[in-house]
C-alpha cells in the first residue's frame, strides 16, 4: 500500500520517476512510499508533479482523493483521468527519430523504419520506470486508443525537440 506525501525539496538531488531528470532545490515534489522488493524496504520515489500526472495518474488521483493540495490540481485531475481511462496513454515517454531499422512497433509489429518518427513506451513496477520498447507515431492512437493528451504528453518528456519536430509528430499522430 502506498502513502503519497509532498514537500519542497531541499535539494537538487533527487531524481523525477516520470521524466528521469533532476528535481530541482525549492521545486515542490510528489513523494510515493512504497515496500521495495529490490531492497526490501520502504522507499520513496519522487516526482515533479506533472510528470505524475502524465505517467502515474492512480497516485495523482490517490493523492488528491485523500486531501492532499497540489497546484492546478484541476489540471493535474483531468490529465490524470485521461491516464486512468486508457492507461497506455500513460506509458508514452519520448518521441524522437528512430536512428536504426531495428526495432518492431509495440502496436502493428511491423518493423520501424530509420528516420521515421517513433515513441518510445515504459511501464511501473514497484516505482521503477521500465522500457516497453517503440511504437511508430502513426501508431498512437491504435496502441493508447485515444490520442487525447498524446502531443502533450511527447511535448513534456522529449524538451530536446523543436516546434518543426513536434508538427512533423503531430502530423504522424493524426496520420
Ligand atoms: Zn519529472
Ligand atoms: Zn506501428
Amino acid at each position: 500500500m502506498a502513502t503519497y506525501s509532498t514537500e519542497i525539496a531541499a535539494s537538487g538531488r533527487a531524481k523525477c520517476r516520470g521524466c528521469e531528470r533532476s528535481i530541482a532545490k525549492g521545486e515542490l515534489r510528489l513523494g510515493e512510499t512504497l515496500m521495495n522488493p529490490r531492497v526490501d524496504r520502504e522507499t520513496t520515489f519522487w516526482y515533479h508533479a506533472l510528470c505524475a500526472a502524465y505517467k502515474r495518474p492512480d497516485a495523482i488521483t490517490t493523492f488528491l482523493d485523500e486531501g492532499g493540495e497540489l497546484p492546478e490540481a484541476e489540471r493535474l485531475r483531468e490529465i490524470a483521468s485521461v491516464g486512468e481511462a486508457h492507461p497506455r496513454v500513460a506509458r508514452l515517454h519520448i518521441a524522437h527519430v528512430s536512428p536504426s531499422a531495428r526495432a518492431t512497433c509495440r502496436a502493428c509489429r511491423e518493423i520501424i523504419a530509420r528516420d521515421d518518427w517513433r515513441v518510445s513506451v515504459v511501464f511501473f513496477e514497484d516505482g521503477y520506470l521500465n522500457p516497453a520498447g517503440y511504437i511508430h507515431a502513426g501508431c498512437v492512437e491504435a496502441y493508447a486508443e485515444t490520442t487525447e493528451t498524446a502531443m502533450d504528453r511527447m511535448r513534456h518528456f522529449s524538451p530536446d525537440l523543436s516546434e518543426s519536430d513536434l508538427a512533423g509528430i503531430a502530423e504522424a499522430v493524426a496520420g
